[in-house]
Parts: structure tokens; C-alpha cells; sequence
């Protein structure tokens, strides 16, 4: 399995998307950081992969295909999956004016239940 395979089963065997702090907590025995970053550079540009951006802004990745956002507690720090609403809208504007969108960020803060409740 090459570099590429490698990053890529870890990102598929995520629910949600995940930083590339976290790919490397998991494979920094085998491969180093630059080589990490090349290969989701790639990835990118060959539209298997979409960036997003958690809340402090750090970079995260997924699959365009397991591609959705976040709902995120702004007390606990719980998190809910919420659909993507506007991918599909992106891909009408990226046939008009025939150029790819690389990344586009969602998230909604918000209080869960659990926490509302002791306010
Ligand atoms: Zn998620
Ligand atoms: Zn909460
Ligand atoms: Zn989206």
C-alpha cells in the first residue's frame, strides 16, 4: 500500500472528517509530515477529497462521498451531523463557470438539549 492508500483508508475509516494532526497521531511511525500534506494536496486537486475548516479553523478532510457538517456545542463541545445543503448548489456554479470549488465551510454553533436545560 503506497502513502496515498494509506492516508486514504484512514480518512475512509472516519464517520467524520479529521485534521492532518490526527492522521498523523495514527501513522507518524511510517510516514513523516510533508509526506502527509503532499499527499492530501493531492487528493485535493484530484476532487477525492474535500477540505473544511473546524471551528477554530483548522483544516479538516473527508470524502467527497461521506462529505456533510456540523452542528457543535458551544458548552460541551458536542457534535451532531447535518447534511450538506449546498453541495449541490456549488456544482451548478462550478458547470456555469466551469471552475472547482476545493473547499467551502459550515458549522453552526449552537447549545445542545442537555446543556439548554441547565442554563
Ligand atoms: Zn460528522
Ligand atoms: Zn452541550
Ligand atoms: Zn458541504
Amino acid at each position: 500500500m503506497n502513502n496515498k492508500q494509506k492516508i486514504l483508508e484512514i480518512i475512509t475509516s472516519k464517520t467524520c472528517p479529521i485534521s492532518t494532526k490526527e492522521i498523523l497521531n495514527i501513522i507518524w511511525t511510517d510516514i513523516n509530515k510533508t509526506t502527509v500534506y503532499r499527499n492530501i494536496e493531492k487528493l485535493l486537486n484530484t476532487w477525492i477529497l474535500l477540505e473544511d475548516f473546524w471551528k477554530n479553523w483548522e483544516k479538516i478532510y473527508s470524502f467527497k462521498q461521506t462529505h456533510h457538517h456540523h452542528f457543535i456545542c458551544d458548552v460541551c463541545g458536542k457534535k451532531e451531523n447535518i447534511w450538506c445543503f449546498i453541495n449541490s448548489e456549488i456544482e451548478n456554479l462550478e458547470n456555469k463557470f466551469w471552475f472547482k470549488v476545493k473547499n467551502h465551510s459550515f458549522v453552526l454553533n449552537w447549545i445542545c438539549k442537555e446543556c439548554n436545560k441547565k442554563i
